[in-house]
């Protein structure tokens, strides 16, 4: 809130400081235009046009009589043998043309050429008109250098007043990782004891992980914990529209350090300005100068100075080499996602201050989101929360959190949605096509709950028990994974020999997961062991030749057709099975696990 509203406030100033650019040059183009009017009136007054290249056939033709040139100016005033009136040219090169002249006349030609000196008035406009472009720029560098001032977005989480409140204990799970930053605490309470020692300190540390996992979370808490202040920016926020802006933000940034240090400097998104340095022009040198700058700060650190960066990515490999060097970032703390105690305690921190009925068990919710970062699961309960208000319960219930984990998953239900009778069948044997496939196989993960109610853009979905953290997959679950997935759009066809653009996602994620198989995890049997990272670069492909990816996608054809072909013959083989669990869906909409269980049994 605090931060929103200073945001706030920046954008106002920025917003002002626009707008006086705009009437600014519109004055100043205004006045240029009238000042042209008034030259430009004053000279060709009277004149008609003679093309500089048809001047230069009459003066070889020795049809010219007088020319007549301001100085400084690049028309001049013609006139012909025999005519009374005096023609206005304009020449590109005034030097060229008057040394031109001067050839002609001394081969013979007998030019009258005059040159004047300008009206004073009319030269003094001209000179303020041609300057023009100058004076806008200057007037345009001194705004930009004001705007930079005040869109210095450093937030200074004061000592004294707005000190980050957050501690260790407001960080659930992470143990590993807090008593590791304990060390950085300890020397930014009482740097002097360890330099006494002369021990180092590391001045930069990487904090790699992804998006939601706590990473600001425990930077400020480090803040919190040695009672220094918290100084934070984003690196998109760096990124500036113009050159240069960005170097000198950092260097502001770290002036701002230097002067309440000791302190915590945190940079978000460092992925923004550090990734590899190119030799590219625009965005990309302008994006170079930032990052050089921030390794000059980095390196300029005088020993005496307590400032410690940290700095947030979830793109670690993207970030340029230079930034990991000794004295920079030249320690990684990678945050993982939560496990299922990690879960349980995130969940218990945000529980606080909530209402809950005697039902809930946020050991079980743990048990069903694995794979949730700590900034889904709060949401979760904050969105069960409103779950419970809008329905007017005394408390949060069970029902309410999972409501929640099922809106945060897989969307909002949508009752308000009528679905025609066809689609509903479709859906029916869609999802159960799923369930059924899921439940044949040794791997697959209990279902929890079928539905086909629509959720967000899905008309139906197939949850699944999830109560264990596994930290690897073996390929037999993989390929299964891919049965299950297509087990919807096999049910379609066996059933209602029609198939639907209800599969597309399945379709999607199957496909994905069988080249992530072959050139990601090095699972396929005739291409080996190995892996080509797609992710960094979608050519990478390409280096390995045309016939690589030839193979590549003919094995993904073939794991995506056995799989589609084994989860035809296991529905065909549980065709009644099939059909139950579709009519229950179609009559009920939901099928629970016990229900499920029954049927199957
Ligand atoms: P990141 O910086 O990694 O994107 P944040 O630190 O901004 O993630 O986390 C967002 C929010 O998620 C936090 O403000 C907090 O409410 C919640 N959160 C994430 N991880 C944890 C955790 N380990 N313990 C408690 N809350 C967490
Ligand atoms: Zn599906």
């Amino acid at each position: 809130m605090e931060e929103q509203k200073q945001n706030q406030k920046e954008k106002n100033k920025k917003n002002k400081l626009y707008y006086g650019i705009a009437i600014l040059l519109a004055v100043i183009v205004i006045a240029g235009i009238a000042i042209w009017y008034i030259t430009a009136n004053n000279q060709t007054k009277n004149d008609t046009e003679l093309a500089y290249t048809e001047l230069i056939k009459k003066i070889d033709a020795g049809e010219v009589e007088k020319i007549e040139m301001t100085v400084g100016s690049s028309s001049a005033k013609i006139k012909l043998h025999g005519e009374e009136e005096e023609k206005n040219t304009s020449i590109p090169n005034t030097q060229a043309f008057i040394e031109l002249i001067q050839t002609k006349v001394l081969e013979g030609n007998s030019i009258e050429f005059n040159q004047k000196k300008q009206n004073v008035l009319v030269g003094i406009s001209q000179t303020l008109f041609s300057l023009l472009p100058t004076i806008l720029l200057v007037v345009l560098f001194v705004l930009l250098f004001k705007m930079q001032g005040l869109g210095d977005k450093g937030k200074v989480y004061d000592a004294e007043t707005t000190k980050s409140k957050i501690k260790f204990d407001d960080v659930a799970g992470l143990d590993e990782e807090k008593n590791e930053m304990m060390e950085i605490v300890n020397f930014l309470k009482d740097p002097k004891q360890f330099y006494e020692m002369g021990a180092k300190i590391p001045r930069g540390v990487l904090l790699c992980g992804k998006p939601g996992t706590g990473k600001t979370l425990i930077a400020k808490a480090i803040a919190g914990e040695a009672k220094v202040p918290f100084i934070s920016m984003s690196g998109s926020e760096f990124i500036e529209m113009f050159a240069g802006l960005g170097a000198s933000r950092v260097r502001k940034l770290f002036e701002k350090a230097k002067k309440v240090a000791p302190c915590i400097v945190f940079i978000d998104e460092i992925d923004a300005i550090g990734s590899r340095r190119t030799s590219g022009s625009g965005a990309e040198t302008e994006n170079n100068q930032t990052l050089n700058q921030l390794l000059v700060e980095m390196d300029g650190f005088d020993t005496e100075e307590t400032i410690i960066v940290l700095a947030a990515t979830n793109r670690p490999e993207m970030l340029d080499k230079a930034l990991l060097r000794p004295g920079r970032f030249d320690r990684q703390i990678t945050i993982a996602l939560p496990d299922m105690k990690g879960r349980e305690e995130i969940l218990k921190i945000h529980a606080k201050g909530k209402k809950f009925a005697a039902d809930v068990d946020l050991k079980d919710i743990a048990g069903d989101t694995a794979g949730f970062t700590g900034a889904e699961l709060a949401n979760i309960l904050n969105e069960a929360a409103i779950i419970a208000t809008i329905k007017k319960h005394d408390a949060i219930t069970q029902d309410d959190v999972e409501n929640a984990v099922k809106k945060v998953t897989v969307g909002l239900e949508r009752q308000s949605r009528i679905v025609p009778e066809k689609d509903k069948k479709l859906t029916a044997y869609h999802e159960a096509g799923h369930a059924i496939v899921s439940s044949q196989l040794e791997t697959q993960k209990d279902i929890k709950e079928v539905s086909i109610i629509p959720r967000g853009i899905a008309g139906g979905y197939t949850m699944y028990k999830t109560n264990e953290d596994k930290y690897y997959i073996s390929k037999t679950e993989m390929e299964e994974k891919l049965v299950a997935l297509l087990g919807g759009r096999a049910a379609e066809k066996i059933a209602l020999n029609d198939i639907s653009t209800g599969a597309s996602n399945d379709i999607e994620v199957a496909t994905q997961i069988a080249k992530d198989m072959i050139i990601k995890y090095g699972m396929s049997e005739s291409l080996g062991p190995i892996s080509v990272n797609t992710d960094k670069d979608p050519y990478e492909l390409q280096l390995f030749g045309e016939k690589f990816g030839d193979a590549v996608g003919a094995e993904v054809k073939i794991m995506l057709d056995n799989a589609y072909l084994r989860a035809q013959t296991i529905l065909a083989n549980n065709m009644d099975k099939l059909n139950k669990v579709a009519q229950i869906l179609m009559e009920k909409e939901v099928i629970s696990a016990e229900e499920f269980e029954n049927i199957i049994k």
